[in-house]
């Protein structure tokens, strides 16, 4: 490879509608987005840029922009396979649904994983490396996620961090099943800067067990991982609890209860705290991968909850970013530039994409961008949009 001394400028013009990630202005002013170096650089009208010497131009047609989604929820293996449905190249289907950061719950999915502490530390930190190099289709996947087993002491979260560890996998998935065990060792991973979760709400496969609003409170994760439950919710009451008596990001799943995700939409609302409200799939799993689950998510919370569609496009972008620390998931300059192009699906109903998205129907995906590189073109998997993106020929 030679080295390129002119930088990668990439213009995206026409854009019909920009969508910002930020709860607090969802939409924004301008027509054109403008990434150098994979970056975000300049954004608003396009005769108030400099869009001169672009290596690649995005003739967005009149389509909606939208910051890359973000998949706070997943349990990635190796590679693009999961063995959990034998499935291979979810995570391109997945990109096809928008998303282009995935974050790793635990790795919990390998056959055979280790549970002593030497092993879980190996192959945490070769879960976090083997994703760092090799990104499927471009997404990119926070992985290297280890669950908590008895018998941790707090240099094996320095030894972690130290090699470059900085998740770990769902509080309750592995054998510390009591709030006292789970307190002390997440608070040691914090002391190292691993951020962590925990499942929330009954069993999820059989041995994985039940994990109560107490538990939850008492360990004190960063992450209240599927309030909704993955699959089994807890009672009404204690989501609620748990949305008053925390400050935590909530984290409402596509395999969780539905109805539960709407309570706690409606909930972190009341206490207007929606900034709080993250999203994830929680695939692959036994409810298998859900390409659109992030889509899916959004549509159904804009749909249910009456949450308008620009701000439920923040549970899956800026919402996420900042709970989760990430470098993306707004159009902000300085941010990566990872974007995921949409408009209204062709004969869905509705004055607009976003009114359609609040009637409870997805959109339709024209082109994702990582990093200011375009990686895929009009979505397989969803509903064909009215317009797509193009990228102009030189
Ligand atoms: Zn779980």
């Amino acid at each position: 490879m030679t080295m390129n001394a002119s930088p990668e400028k990439l213009v995206i013009r026409n854009i019909g509608l920009i969508l910002s990630g930020r709860l607090e202005a969802p939409i924004m002013d301008g027509d054109c987005v403008i990434a150098v170096d994979g970056r975000i650089a300049a954004f608003g009208h396009e005769k108030d840029l400099d869009t001169a010497d672009a290596t690649t131009t995005v003739d967005a047609n009149g389509v909606t922009l939208a910051p890359g989604l973000i998949d706070s929820h997943v349990h990635p293996v190796i590679g693009d396979y999961t063995p959990r449905q034998q499935q291979l190249h979810w995570i391109d289907s997945t990109l096809h649904g928008g998303v282009t950061t995935m974050i790793s719950a635990g790795e919990v999915h390998l056959p055979g994983r280790p549970r002593d502490v030497v092993g879980l530390k190996a192959m945490a930190i070769a879960s976090q490396r083997w994703y760092e190099h090799f990104r499927p289709s471009g997404v990119k996947v926070h992985a290297g996620a280890p669950v908590l087993e008895t018998g941790m002491v707090e240099q094996d979260f320095k030894d972690l961090a130290d090699a470059g560890v900085k998740l770990l996998g769902e509080v309750g998935l592995g054998s510390v099943k009591d709030g006292k065990t789970a307190r002390q060792m997440v608070d040691w991973a914090r002391k190292y800067g691993i951020q962590s979760t925990i499942h929330t709400g009954g069993p999820s496969i059989p041995g994985s067990g039940l994990i109560d609003a107490d538990m939850v409170l008492e360990t004190g994760a960063d992450v209240i991982g599927h309030i909704n439950g993955g699959h089994s919710a807890l009672p009404d009451d204690q989501i609620v609890c748990l949305c008053e008596n925390c400050l935590k990001g909530i984290e409402v799943v596509h395999n969780g209860n539905e109805r539960a995700a709407v309570l706690t939409v409606n909930t972190a609302r009341e206490l207007k705290q929606m900034n709080r409200v993250i999203l994830g799939t929680d695939g692959p799993a036994g409810s298998g991968v859900q390409p659109l689950g992030i889509l899916r998510l959004v549509a159904m919370l804009s749909a249910f909850a009456n949450v308008p569609a620009e701000q439920a496009f923040c549970f899956a972008t800026g919402n996420t970013a900042r709970e989760r620390n990430l470098d993306c998931g707004l159009i902000e300059a300085g941010r990566a530039a990872d974007f995921v192009l949409m408009d209204q699906a062709q004969h869905a109903p509705g004055r607009n994409i976003l009114e359609s998205i609040e009637l409870g129907n997805l959109p339709g995906i024209g082109m994702t961008i990582i990093d200011g590189v375009v990686r895929s073109g009009r979505s397989r998997n969803t509903p064909p949009a009215r317009r797509l993106p193009e990228v102009v020929p030189d």
